[in-house]
């Protein structure tokens, strides 16, 4: 199936446009340099920039894809979790284009998507698909025997996610927004053994599956802060590498644990903190060793796009899912056991 996919859950207005599993189009328009100023996500610029990206993004992703809007088999749209008003911008175009159009709508999982989107990469996913969703807000290990109806959490953060940690740290540092991308490439010039920092959740009473990282998030910030009031340096590439080598080892470790338990041969790692080169080298190693097949997307396709969106709607229409109906709306808190939102009544 031919569909065009719409995400606008926080600040990427991403629209991308797939056949199947092959990869046909994914136009992204960013409004990452006005938040950097703030320091975070404005909700209020998010929603602003959407508004104005998003038709001229629709018709790059359709020309980029050689394809015309009447050959769609379907239009996808992220339904949630996310920022409710830059939600409604991507649900209420899609909605025109699709109602216009004669198309079936899509809402969909952003969580979900984030997962689906390997599909484009590697091809379908195996079933059970074992997953680390890793990103800016979430931080799960999901065991997912179909990723367009059935997805279940083994295990979560019971704090910070992963990706809020690395901005939060490159806060600390004075590195700008997003954390992410900058301290991955500091950390290549640090020693990640430089300093022991916490390992949450980790002791043998703990929960196997869940993470935490406000502990970590703490210990770094009053490392950095004991070498300030020193009047000492602070050694900003150790600090970066040490950090992301106590994320990494926690969150390869639990993943891997959670395949040989659940006797899952392969695992699937997507958000955007699954661009970070340290835990996609990590999670390699360690699943060699431990004979699991290792699914990462390409970083583009890690972070917020649109392509994600059309990976999972495509999924809908190719199992027959039914659609949403023209009620469809944000939910910014949609929960990641929902895949998408169907409509009330399935005629
Ligand atoms: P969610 O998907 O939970 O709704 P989100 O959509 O805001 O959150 P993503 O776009 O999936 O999040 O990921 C953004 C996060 O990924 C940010 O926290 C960012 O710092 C982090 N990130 C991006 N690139 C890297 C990297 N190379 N290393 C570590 N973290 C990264
Ligand atoms: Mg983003
Ligand atoms: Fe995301």
């Amino acid at each position: 199936p031919l569909v065009l996919g719409i995400e606008t859950s926080c600040d990427e207005t991403g629209v991308g446009v797939v056949r199947g599993t092959t990869l046909l189009a994914d136009a992204v328009a960013s409004s990452v340099d006005t938040h950097a100023r703030f320091g975070g996500v404005v909700p209020e610029i998010a929603s602003r920039a959407h508004l104005e990206a998003m038709v001229p993004t629709i018709e790059r992703a359709l020309k980029e894809a050689g394809v015309s809007a009447r050959d769609l088999d379907g239009i996808a749209v992220t339904a949630g979790p996310g920022l409710a008003g830059a939600l409604l911008v991507g649900v209420s175009a899609a909605k025109a284009y699709a109602y216009a159009l004669g198309k079936p709508l899509y809402g969909v999982n952003h969580l979900a998507s984030h997962i689906c989107v390997d599909q484009l990469e590697h091809g379908k996913l195996p079933e059970p698909t074992m997953a680390l969703l890793v990103s800016g807000g979430h931080s799960s290990l999901l065991l997912a025997p179909d990723i367009t109806s059935d997805v279940r959490p083994l295990g979560a953060t019971i704090d910070d996610a992963a990706g809020e940690a690395f901005d939060k740290i490159a806060r600390v540092l004075h590195l700008g927004f997003p954390g992410g991308p900058v301290i991955d490439r500091l950390a290549k010039e640090g020693d990640p053994a430089a300093i022991a920092f916490p390992r949450g959740l980790t002791g043998s009473r703990d929960p196997a599956y869940d993470f935490s990282f406000s502990g970590l998030k703490t210990a770094v910030a009053r490392w950095i802060e004991a070498k300030r009031a020193a009047g000492e340096e602070v050694p900003v590439r150790d600090v970066a590498a040490s950090f992301q080598e106590a994320v990494v080892d926690v969150l390869t470790r639990k993943a891997v644990r959670a395949c040989v338990d659940e006797g899952v041969d392969h695992l699937m790692i997507g958000g955007g903190v699954a661009a970070n080169s340290r835990l996609r080298a990590l999670a390699q190693e360690r699943c060699e060793r431990a004979g699991i097949r290792l699914r990462v997307p390409r970083p583009k396709l890690c972070t917020d796009n649109g392509a994600m969106v059309a990976a999972l709607g495509a999924e809908m229409v190719a199992r027959n899912r039914p659609p949403s109906d023209w009620e469809l709306s944000a939910d910014s808190s949609l929960p990641v056991t929902d895949p998408h939102v169907p409509g009330a009544d399935h005629d």
